[in-house]
C-alpha cells in the first residue's frame, strides 16, 4: 500500500482515538452529473431562487474554510487563503451569475444546466488566452463552478455504503446526521477540513469508535489523487500518500492498541470501585441503536444518556410514536433491565434534522436559538409522540424522562403537564406505560440553570450535567468551530464552579446527578468530578474501560482533598497543573 506519490501530513483535531489505514475517498470532489431540462416561464424565478441559495451557501462555505486556512500559519496557509478567495469572488456579482441568470431565463433551463453550460464557456475562454497564469485560472472557474453545482444537486442523505470496505473518506466537513450513517465495517477513519473536538460529529465519531480527525486545513484540496491515507485520530494527523516506513511505524502503534483494548476486556466485570471503596455508577451515553451491544460488552450500569436524535436523522418527516416506541423498545429490551434515560429531542443549534428542516427554519444565532426543549414546546405534537413512547417504552424496562437545554422551572411544569395529558391518554386506550411515571429529569447544560439550580431542584427527579454545552455557553466557545477549539476549556474555573455549584445543590435536595459531557469519559477529569461529589457518569462506551481503571487506582479522599485545593484556584492553567500533578501521582 506504500505509495510512489509524495507523502504529505496533514495536522489537525484527534477528536476520535485509533489508527486507520486504508483507501482515501474524497467525498464531494468534481461536479456531479447534471441533467438538463426545460422549465415553464413561471418557473424561472424558482430557478433563480435555488441558483441564489446555492450561491449564498458556496459564499458561507468558502468563507469558513478561508478563515481556517489564514488561520494557520506560513506562506501555504495564505496561498490557500488567497486561492479560496479567488473562487468567492468568482461568485460575487460576477459575469457567472450573470450568465447563469440569463440562461435560466432566455434558454429556459434548470439551475444546474444553466451553471454547466456557463462554466464551460468561461472555462473555454480562459484556455484560449495567450497568458499561461490566465489559462490556469480555467480550473478555478470549474472548480468554483463544481461547488454550485452539488449544492444545487444536493442529496439530503449521503451514502457511503458503496464505498469499499475499510475506506477513510475525506470531506471538507460532516454534519452528525452524516456520521451517523457510517457503518464502521465501511467507513474505517474519517477526516475532515471542518469541526470542533466536542461538536456532535466528532461524539459520534467516538460513539461508532471510528478513529477520526477534524479540522485539517487544506485537506481537500492537498489529498486530491491520493491512493492510500492513515488517520490518527489519537494523534491528530492525517497522511496521505504514507511512506513504507511510516506505515510501519503506524502497523505498531495499531499492534499496541490492540494489546490495550484486550487487557481494558478483562475490566468488563469489575466493580468501578475507588481504592478507598467507594462505588462509582458508569454508564453509557448512546447516539445510535447500535451501540446498545457496545454498552454491554464494556460492563455499562445503564444507559445514562440516550441521545434521541438519531430517530429524526436521514429522513423526509420525523418518525410517529409508533415507530419511535419499536425503536426504543429494541434498545431498551437489549439492556435487560438496566435503566436507560432517553432524552426528548435535542435538535437546533449544530443537529440540524433534515425531518424537521422546515420546522427549525434559520435561526440567527443557531445555538441560542429554537433549540432542544424550545422546539419540543413549541411543537407540542412532536414532544406528546415522543413522550408517549416514552411512556410506552417504561412498561417493557426501567426508563427515565431527560429533558434538553432547560433554562426555567416553567419549562419543566410544561412538560410534567404534557406527561399527565398522554399518560392519561395512554391509560383511557389501555395502552400499557410504564408505572409509577418514570422519573423526569433535566440537563443542566445552561449557566443559568446551574446558577438556579436550588430551584430547578424542586421539580426534577434528577440531574444530568451536560458540561459540552456548559463549557460552550460559559465561555462563549462554539463547541464545533475549530477556529476557536484551542479557548475551549472546561477547567475554566467559571465552568468548574457551575459544576460544583450544581452537585451541591443536587445533594441538598437529595437527588441523584450525573455528568454526561464528554469530560466524564477522559480519566484525565475523572479525580477531579469524584473530587466535587459525582458519583455517578456516563459517557461512550469505549471510554468506559479507561474511566473505570482510573477509578480502581483512586484514592478519593486524596481525590477531594485535591478538588478543593483545585476550586481554590482562579487561572485555568494553574487548576491544569495540580490535576495533571495529581493524576501523574496517584
Ligand atoms: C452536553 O451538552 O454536555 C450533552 C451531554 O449534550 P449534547 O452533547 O448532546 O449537547
Ligand atoms: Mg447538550
Amino acid at each position: 500500500m506504500a505509495s510512489n506519490k509524495k507523502e504529505i501530513v496533514f495536522e489537525g483535531l484527534g477528536v476520535s482515538p485509533g489508527i486507520a489505514v486504508g483507501p482515501a475517498h474524497l467525498n464531494e470532489s468534481g461536479a456531479p452529473t447534471v441533467h438538463e431540462y426545460k422549465i415553464r416561464k413561471s418557473d424561472i424565478d424558482a430557478q433563480k431562487a435555488r441558483f441564489k441559495q446555492a450561491v449564498d451557501r458556496s459564499g458561507r462555505q468558502l468563507r469558513r474554510l478561508r478563515d481556517r486556512a489564514r488561520a494557520t500559519h506560513g506562506a501555504s496557509g495564505e496561498d490557500l487563503g488567497n486561492l479560496l478567495d479567488a473562487y468567492l469572488q468568482m461568485l460575487t456579482g460576477s459575469r457567472l451569475v450573470r450568465g447563469v441568470e440569463r440562461r435560466i431565463a432566455e434558454s429556459r433551463i434548470n439551475a444546474e444546466a444553466a451553471v454547466q453550460a456557463e462554466i464551460s464557456e468561461i472555462a473555454h475562454h480562459f484556455t484560449e488566452l495567450p497568458d499561461p497564469y490566465m489559462a490556469a485560472r480555467a480550473d478555478d472557474v470549474r472548480e468554483a463552478g463544481a461547488r454550485l453545482i452539488r449544492n444545487l444537486t444536493k442529496t439530503p442523505f449521503r451514502a457511503f455504503s458503496t464505498l469499499p470496505q475499510g475506506s477513510i473518506v475525506l470531506a471538507e466537513e460532516f454534519s452528525p446526521a452524516d456520521a451517523a450513517l457510517m457503518d464502521p465495517r465501511q467507513v474505517a477513519g474519517f477526516a475532515t477540513v471542518l469541526g470542533g473536538p466536542e461538536g456532535h460529529t466528532a461524539i459520534m465519531a467516538r460513539s461508532l469508535g471510528i478513529p477520526a480527525v477534524l479540522g485539517a486545513t487544506g485537506l481537500t484540496m492537498g489529498a486530491r489523487g491520493a491512493e492510500t491515507v492513515i488517520v490518527d485520530g489519537s494523534g491528530g494527523k492525517v497522511v496521505v500518500n504514507p511512506t513504507a516506513n511510516t506505515l510501519r511505524a503506524y502497523e505498531k502503534r495499531r499492534a499496541a492498541l490492540r494489546r490495550e483494548r484486550r487487557r481494558f476486556a478483562r475490566l468488563r466485570d469489575l466493580p468501578a470501585i475507588t481504592r478507598d471503596d467507594t462505588e462509582i455508577q458508569l454508564s453509557a451515553n448512546v447516539e445510535l441503536p447500535l451501540e446498545t451491544a457496545l454498552a454491554t460488552r464494556h460492563g455499562a450500569a445503564g444507559i445514562g444518556l440516550l441521545r434521541s436524535e438519531f430517530m429524526f436523522m436521514n429522513r423526509e418527516s420525523p418518525p410517529d410514536e409508533n415507530e419511535q416506541f419499536e425503536k426504543l423498545r429494541e434498545m431498551v429490551s437489549s439492556m435487560n433491565g438496566r435503566p436507560v434515560t432517553i432524552r426528548t429531542l435535542d435538535v437546533g443549534g449544530e443537529k440540524l434534522a433534515y425531518s424537521l428542516g422546515e420546522q427549525i427554519g434559520e435561526a440567527v444565532n443557531p445555538a441560542l436559538g429554537l433549540r432542544a426543549i424550545r422546539f419540543s414546546l413549541k411543537h407540542p405534537r412532536i414532544l406528546e409522540d415522543q413522550i408517549a413512547a416514552i411512556l410506552r417504552v417504561g412498561a417493557i424496562g426501567p426508563v427515565r424522562i431527560l429533558l434538553p437545554m432547560i433554562a426555567t422551572t416553567g419549562e419543566v411544569r410544561q412538560v410534567r403537564e404534557v406527561i399527565t395529558t398522554v399518560a392519561r391518554r395512554l391509560k383511557r386506550r389501555r395502552i400499557p406505560i410504564a408505572d409509577p411515571i418514570p422519573p423526569v429529569g433535566i440537563m443542566i447544560e445552561i449557566p443559568g440553570a446551574a446558577l438556579a439550580a436550588d430551584a430547578l431542584a424542586r421539580v426534577s427527579d434528577f440531574f444530568a450535567i451536560g458540561t459540552n454545552d456548559l463549557t460552550m455557553y460559559t465561555l462563549a466557545i462554539d463547541r464545533a468551530d475549530e477556529q476557536v477549539a484551542h479557548l475551549y476549556n472546561p477547567l475554566h474555573p467559571a465552568v468548574l464552579r457551575l459544576i460544583q455549584f450544581t452537585a451541591e445543590a443536587a445533594l441538598r435536595a437529595r437527588i441523584p446527578f450525573s455528568i454526561c459531557g464528554e469530560i466524564a469519559g477522559d480519566p484525565r477529569f475523572t479525580a477531579l468530578l469524584l473530587g466535587l461529589g459525582v458519583r455517578d457518569l456516563s459517557m461512550a462506551a469505549g471510554s468506559l474501560p479507561r474511566v473505570k481503571q482510573r477509578i480502581r487506582k483512586l484514592d478519593l479522599t486524596a481525590a477531594t482533598v485535591r478538588a478543593q485545593a483545585i476550586m481554590e484556584q482562579g487561572d485555568s492553567g494553574r487548576i491544569a497543573t495540580l490535576l495533571d500533578d495529581f493524576n501523574t501521582l496517584a
